[in-house]
């Protein structure tokens, strides 16, 4: 499913309400316009996360979602698998924040989730957060936390092309003559002990398909 086609499809699934299913204060209230305080109707304002993580594993066909750990300061063990095909989702708030990036690659039914300080240590990816062009072709949308009881802007999501293995992602190298000083504060002269394919089969380590 292209990325346009994906967009649409989403934002139609998170509008969408189980009126059918309102308790009848609910629904009174909301024939009424009235704001009412929530009760267990499901779907009141739309899916919840789990539900919207379903959409997503359905769609794509997604095996394992793999996030950045706080180690990615190590330069080693970058990623933890946050869900697999054999979990279900019980921290589905931990990938959804506002200031996350989700980069989707169908051909291998795999998403990785990238704060910004990771994403500026991938080029492919920086490029993506970056370039206008390549910008445009990411999105978010909003959802409502139950959990919380608020609405709340959900991630980045930027989808590759079918035809895009993780292959083609690298982390930056290091030049030898760097005399960028942020760069140096940030790496403190250490760099990745692995390639991004390396990190990526790691953290897969103890999916089983
Ligand atoms: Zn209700």
């Amino acid at each position: 499913m292209k990325h346009t086609e994906f967009k649409k499809e989403l934002h139609k699934f998170i509008s969408s309400r189980n009126i059918g299913q309102l308790c009848t204060k609910c629904k009174f209230s909301e024939k009424n316009k009235i704001a009412s305080r929530m009760c267990d109707c499901t779907w009141r304002f739309g899916p919840g996360l789990k539900s919207i993580y379903q959409f997503f594993k359905a769609t794509y066909n997604l095996k394992a979602i793999l996030a950045c750990n706080y180690r990615y300061i190590s330069y080693d063990n970058i990623f933890s698998c946050v869900f697999d095909y054999n979990t279900d989702c019980n921290n589905e708030n931990f990938i959804w924040a506002q200031n996350l990036y989700i980069f989707i690659f169908p051909m291998e039914d795999i998403a990785i989730v990238c704060n910004r300080h990771l994403t500026k240590n991938i080029p492919l990816f920086d490029n993506i957060v970056n370039n206008t062009l390549e910008h445009k072709k990411m999105f978010n949308f909003k959802y409502y936390n139950y959990d919380l009881a608020v609405w709340l802007t959900g991630p980045h999501i930027y989808i590759f092309d079918e035809e895009s293995p993780l292959e083609m992602v690298c982390f930056k190298d290091r030049s030898y003559e760097q005399s960028d000083v942020s760069d140096v504060m940030i790496s403190n002269h250490r760099w990745y002990k692995k390639t991004f394919i390396q990190e990526v089969r790691e953290a897969l380590k103890h999916v089983t398909w």
